[in-house]
C-alpha cells in the first residue's frame, strides 16, 4: 500500500500531515520519490503540483460493482460546478469566460505572457474559484491587465463588469473565508453562501430562533442552502434541491444515483442511495439526517462513498455545506491493521489525560477503514483530503457513530510525487534522520488512523453547554483539529502501542514528534507568502501545539532552537516531558471544549497559531525554495471507461490521463450544467 522507498517515507514524516479541519485530512508531509515507472507528478506552477494517483484493485472487482462505482464518479462530476458557484459568484461567468479564450485564441500560445493567462486558469480550475484554496486569498493574474483584456478583445469574449473587476482588482472580494474576529465574517468574506450585504449579525439572529434548545437531535440548519436577500429587506434560504438552487446538477446527479441503485452491493447500500435521492429531491434536512443514518449502516460492501453538502469549512459561520464527492474501494489488508486501534478505543479513552468528567462512558462505533479512491469531484477535487470522518452530525456520531477513512492510494501518490531533500535540509542530527527513514511512513499511518478514530471520538461537552460551533465560534475548527492531533501526539509515544503490536518500539513516537514539531514550528511557513499570517484551521492548530510546547518546556530545554551556519532547526531533547505536555495541552483544549470557553480558546489560538516570525518564515521561503517542490498537490482523476455492448453497458475500465488541462476542459465541457 505504501511505497517502499525510504524517500517516501521522509517525505511522509516531513510535510506532516496537514490536515483539514475536523472530518477532513488534508495532504500528508512525505519526502519520497518515485519506485514505478508510473507518472506521478505531471507538472508544477505558482505554489502547486499535479499528481497522478492510480486505482489498485480494481481488477477485483466485478463487473457490476465497477459499474457502481463508474454511477457514482459520474454523479460527482455532474455537482463539480456548484462548488464554483458556492466558492463565489462570479466564478463560473469568470472561467467560462477564460476556457472560451483557452479554446478560441489564434494568435500567439507561446508568449509569456500566454503561459500565465493559462496558468492563472489552471490555479483558478485547481481552486475551483479565483480565490486559492488553501489561503483563500484571491488569485492574482501574472500576466499583464492589458494583456488579458486583449485576448477578452480578440477572442470575442464578454464577461461583466463586477466579474472582471473581481479578476483585476486585488482589494475587490479580497479573500473567500475572512476568519479575523475583529470583522463581521460574511461582510469581510466573499463565499457565494449568502449575499454580499448580508451580515453575520443578520444571519445568526436568522437562526436564533430556530435553534430549540431542547431538541436533541437537530437537523443542521442551513447546510444546503443560501441565505438571500427580499425586497422587504428581510432573509430567506434558498435550498438546493430539484426545482431550487443548482437544480440542473442536482437532477442530472440524480440520474447517476438511479443507476447506481440497480447495481448496489446490497439492500443497505440502495436504501441509502434511494434516502440520498429523496433528498436532492426535497431538500429536506430531516431526511439528509436519515441518509447519513442509513449511510452509515450500509458496511458490507466493498464500495463506498462521500457525497452531498458536506463540509463547513468554507462558511466563515459554519452552517453551509460544500459540494463534494469520493468514491472508495475497501483495502482490506490495511484495514486489517487498525482493527487493532478500533478495538481499544475504549482504553484510549479511559487512560486519556483529559479530566474524567470529559471522557466517554463508552466510545460508540469508532470504525475505521483503508480505502482506494476512484474518484473525486467537487471541493474534494483536484485538492483532496487524506483521511475523512463523517457525519458530522453531533448527535448523529454520538448514537450511531462515524466512518472514518483513510485515502490510501492518495496518500501512497503523494509520498511517489514528492520531491527529495527536506529532510537534509531542515534535520540536523543523523540520529533524527535515521529514525525518520525507518519510521516515518508508520507514523504516518498511525498518526491519521489515531487522530480520525481515537481523537475526533473522544470526550464528550459538559450538560447544558451548546454544540462547539455556537460555543467556540470560529475558532471551532483549529480547536478540534487540535484535539485530536494531541491525542495522536500523546499515545503515539506511549508503550501501549508497542504492546498492541502497532509499533516495534518508542522510536515511533519518537519520529512523529519530530517531525510534527518540525512542521508545526518551521517548516509549514513555506506555505505562506511574505506578510501572510496564519488562517488555515489545520496550519494554526499544528503552530498552536508545536509553539504551546515549545514556550512550556523552555525552563526545561524541551525542545531546543539551534542556529547553525546561519539555519535554524529545532532539536527535542526530553520526550517523556514532551509527552507530559502534550497531555496537559490535550487536558486544557478538551476542557474548553467541553465547557465552551470561548475567551480561553480565543487566547490560545491568537496567542500560538497565527501571528508569524517573519525572519523565521523568510528563512523557511528561502530553503525551501532551493528545494524546487510545490508545497500544495491536487490531482488527475483516471478516467472510467464504460465499455458497451449494443445499448448496455457491460463493464468498465481505467484510463490514467496525465494532462491537467485536457481533463479541467473535459469536466467543464461534460458536466457543464450551470
Ligand atoms: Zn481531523
Amino acid at each position: 500500500m505504501k511505497p517502499k522507498s525510504i524517500y517516501a517515507c521522509l517525505l511522509a514524516v516531513l510535510i506532516l500531515y496537514s490536515c483539514q479541519p475536523q472530518p477532513q485530512e488534508k495532504e500528508p508531509l512525505s519526502l519520497v520519490g518515485d519506485t514505478t515507472n508510473f507518472q506521478w507528478l505531471t507538472e508544477q506552477f505558482a505554489d502547486l503540483k499535479i499528481v497522478r494517483y492510480q486505482i489498485p484493485g480494481w481488477e477485483k472487482l466485478t463487473a457490476q460493482q465497477r459499474k457502481l462505482v463508474y454511477y457514482l464518479t459520474q454523479a460527482g462530476y455532474e455537482g463539480r460546478d456548484i462548488q464554483y458557484a458556492m466558492n463565489y459568484r462570479h466564478n463560473l461567468t469568470i472561467r467560462k469566460a477564460l476556457e472560451k479564450i483557452y479554446n478560441n485564441y489564434q494568435g500567439d500560445r507561446t508568449s509569456e505572457e500566454w503561459k500565465n493567462f493559462h496558468i492563472y486558469l489552471k490555479r483558478i480550475w485547481f481552486s475551483n474559484g479565483i480565490h486559492h484554496h488553501y489561503s483563500m486569498n484571491k488569485i492574482v493574474p501574472t500576466c499583464s491587465k492589458e494583456y488579458l483584456s486583449s485576448l477578452f478583445e480578440e477572442t470575442n469574449t464578454a464577461l461583466d463588469d463586477e466579474a472582471k473587476r473581481a479578476i483585476f482588482d486585488p482589494e475587490f472580494d479580497a479573500k473567500k473565508v475572512n476568519l479575523d474576529p475583529s470583522n463581521d465574517l460574511l461582510l469581510a468574506s466573499a463565499v457565494n453562501f449568502y449575499d454580499p450585504d448580508v451580515s453575520q449579525k443578520e444571519v445568526e439572529a436568522f437562526y436564533a430562533p430556530l435553534k430549540n434548545k431542547g431538541d436533541d437531535t437537530p437537523i443542521w440548519y442551513g447546510l444546503n442552502s443560501k441565505i438571500v436577500r427580499n425586497d422587504d429587506g428581510s432573509i430567506r434560504e434558498e435550498v438546493y434541491r430539484v426545482g431550487g438552487l443548482y437544480s440542473a446538477a442536482i437532477e442530472k446527479m440524480i440520474g447517476w444515483l438511479e443507476k447506481a441503485i440497480i447495481v448496489a452491493e446490497n439492500e443497505a447500500q440502495a436504501n441509502a442511495l434511494k434516502l440520498l435521492i429523496n433528498y436532492y429531491q426535497t431538500g429536506d434536512l430531516a431526511t439528509w439526517d436519515e441518509y447519513n443514518i442509513a449511510w452509515l449502516q450500509a458496511t458490507a460492501g466493498d464500495i463506498d462513498y462521500i457525497t452531498g453538502f458536506v463540509e463547513v469549512y468554507n462558511d466563515p459561520l459554519g452552517y453551509r455545506g460544500s459540494f463534494e464527492t469520493v468514491v472508495e474501494i475497501n483495502d482490506f489488508e490495511a484495514s486489517e491493521r487498525m482493527k487493532v486501534l478500533m478495538d481499544n478505543a475504549q482504553w484510549f479513552e479511559d487512560n486519556s489525560p483529559i479530566m474524567d468528567q470529559h471522557k466517554k462512558e463508552s466510545v460508540v462505533g469508532v470504525t475505521y477503514k483503508v480505502v482506494n479512491v476512484a474518484g473525486e469531484s467537487g471541493d474534494s477535487s483536484p485538492s483532496t483530503p487524506i483521511g475523512v470522518n463523517l457525519p458530522n452530525s453531533n448527535w448523529i456520531r454520538a448514537t450511531h457513530g462515524s466512518k472514518s477513512v483513510s485515502l490510501g492510494n492518495i496518500v501512497s501518490a503523494y509520498d511517489q510525487a514528492a520531491g527529495a531533500g527536506f529532510l537534509d535540509e531542515f534535520v540536523l542530527s543523523a540520529e533524527q534522520k535515521q529514525r525518520a527513514r525507518e519510521n516515518a511512513d508508520l507514523a504516518d499511518n498511525l498518526h491519521t488512523a489515531m487522530h480520525e478514530v481515537i481523537g475526533h471520538a473522544s470526550g464528550k461537552i459538559e450538560p447544558g453547554v451548546g454544540t462547539p460551533s455556537e460555543t467556540l465560534k470560529n475558532y471551532r475548527s483549529t480547536l478540534e483539529e487540535g484535539r485530536a492531533d494531541l491525542v495522536a501526539l500523546y499515545y503515539l509515544m506511549d508503550n501501549k502501542l508497542v504492546e498492541l503490536g502497532l509499533v516495534p518500539s518508542l522510536e515511533t513516537g519518537k519520529a512523529h514528534a519530530d517531525s510534527y514539531i518540525l512542521n508545526g514550528l518551521m517548516l509549514q511557513l513555506r506555505r505562506l507568502q511574505p506578510g501572510e499570517v496564519i488562517e488555515e484551521a489545520h496550519m494554526r492548530n499544528r503552530a498552536m501545539v508545536s509553539r504551546w510546547v515549545y514556550e512550556k518546556g523552555k525552563a526545561d530545554n524541551v525542545i531546543e532552537k539551534i542556529v547553525q551556519d546561519g539555519k535554524t532547526y529545532f532539536r527535542i531533547n526530553d520526550y517523556d516531558k514532551l509527552k507530559v505536555l502534550f497531555g496537559q495541552l490535550l487536558s486544557e483544549v478538551q476542557r474548553i471544549k467541553s465547557q465552551g470557553d470561548y475567551n480561553a480558546v480565543k487566547t490560545l489560538i491568537e496567542t500560538y497559531g497565527v501571528q508569524v516570525d517573519r525572519d523565521l518564515h523568510n528563512e523557511v521561503l528561502d530553503r525551501s525554495a532551493k528545494l524546487n517542490s510545490a508545497p500544495y498537490g491536487g490531482f488527475i482523476n483516471p478516467k472510467l471507461v464504460p465499455v458497451v455492448e449494443g445499448d448496455e453497458i457491460i463493464d468498465v475500465r481505467i484510463e490514467y490521463p496525465s494532462d491537467f488541462t485536457e481533463q479541467m476542459l473535459y469536466y467543464s465541457k461534460e458536466y457543464g450544467n450551470l
